[in-house]
């Protein structure tokens, strides 16, 4: 049990620093409540 605290923590604390890694904006085709936005290494848009 100790051990899946642990993991959702690391997770918690993970995700906000994917979704700042590239930050840049969002495009003004984005739907509600989504920001689509090219990702520049990958040369795509993608939405999050
Ligand atoms: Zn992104």
């Amino acid at each position: 049990m100790r051990k899946l605290i642990l993991a959702l923590g690391l997770l918690a604390m993970t995700i906000p620093t994917v979704a700042n890694a590239h930050g840049g904006g969002c495009r003004k085709s984005s739907p509600p409540g989504q920001c689509c936005h090219m990702d520049n290494s990958a040369g795509v848009v993608h939405c999050h």
